[in-house]
C-alpha cells in the first residue's frame, strides 16, 4: 500500500515512520510513503496560505498549491486510490475503517492534511470533479493545530492490518482476544519493599480461563 502525504510540513514524519513496526514495513515494502510539499509550488515571496472569504480568524491554505502537489502523484488506478482529507468535523476514523481500506485492497491512499483554518474547499470539489473518491476524517472530538498527526494516525492503524507487518507478532484479530491489562517476566514485582503478582490465571495454561480472564478485564 502506498500512502502519498500533502503536507506543508514533512518533516513531522520523520522520527515516527522510521521507528519500531512502521519503521519495518517501510523497509520491507510493505508499504510505501511519499511526500507532496504544496509550498513547492508557492511562488516566491508569496504564501501559502491567504485570508478567507467571509472574514474572520485565521488563514486559509491556497487551493492552486495543493492541487498541483496532488498533480504530482503517480496513481496507476484510480479506482484503487482513495483520497482522505483531514477535518475535525469528518466521519470519525475506527479500526473498522482501517480494516476496510486494507480489505478492499487499495493500493494509492492519498491523506491530505490541513493547517490553521484549513483548505479551500474547492480543492475537494475539483478531486471529485476528476472521479476521485473523497472521505472527510475526524481522528477524535478535538481541534489539533494540523492534519499531519492524524495522518500518522491512520498509516499507524492501517498499516498494522496489512499481512506481515506485525511478523512475530501477527495474529488473526478474529481469533485473538486482545486485553488492556498485560504483564511480562518477573513473576513477582518487588518494588519498594512491597511485591506485585501476575495475576494466577495467567500462569496457569488453561486458555480458555484465560480468555474469559482477558474478557473480564
Ligand atoms: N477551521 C477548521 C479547523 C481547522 S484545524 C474547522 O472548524 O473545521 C486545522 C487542520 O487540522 C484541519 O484542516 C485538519 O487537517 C486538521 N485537524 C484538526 N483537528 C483534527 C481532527 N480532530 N481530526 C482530523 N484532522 C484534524
Amino acid at each position: 500500500m502506498n500512502f502519498h502525504i500533502i503536507t506543508i510540513f514533512p518533516k513531522v514524519f520523520d522520527s515516527y515512520l522510521q521507528e519500531s513496526i512502521i519503521g519495518r514495513a517501510i523497509k520491507d515494502k510493505k508499504i510505501s510513503v511519499q511526500f507532496y510539499n504544496p509550498m513547492g509550488f508557492c511562488e516566491p515571496k508569496k504564501r501559502v496560505d491567504n485570508r478567507p472569504y467571509g472574514g474572520g480568524p485565521g488563514m486559509v491554505l491556497r487551493p492552486e498549491l495543493f492541487l498541483k502537489a496532488f498533480s504530482k502523484i503517480k496513481i496507476k488506478d484510480r479506482k484503487k486510490a482513495k483520497i482522505i482529507l483531514f477535518s475535525p468535523s469528518g466521519k470519525k476514523f475506527d479500526t473498522a475503517y482501517a480494516k476496510k481500506i486494507v480489505k478492499q485492497k487499495y493500493t494509492d491512499i492519498i491523506l491530505i492534511s490541513g493547517r490553521y483554518e484549513g483548505i479551500d474547499a474547492r480543492v475537494k470539489k475539483v478531486l471529485r470533479a476528476i472521479g476521485y473518491m473523497i472521505n472527510d476524517l475526524s481522528i477524535g472530538d478535538y481541534v489539533l493545530t494540523g492534519g499531519e498527526l492524524p495522518a500518522m494516525v491512520l498509516i499507524d492503524c492501517i498499516s498494522r492490518q496489512i499481512s506481515g507487518v506485525l511478523g512475530k507478532y501477527e495474529s488473526l484479530e478474529e481469533e485473538r482476544i486482545s486485553s488492556s491489562e498485560v504483564y511480562t517476566r518477573p513473576e513477582i514485582l518487588k518494588w519498594k519493599n512491597k511485591s506485585y503478582k501476575v495475576p494466577k490465571v495467567l500462569l496457569s495454561g488453561n486458555h480458555k480461563k484465560i480468555n474469559e480472564w482477558k474478557k473480564r478485564i
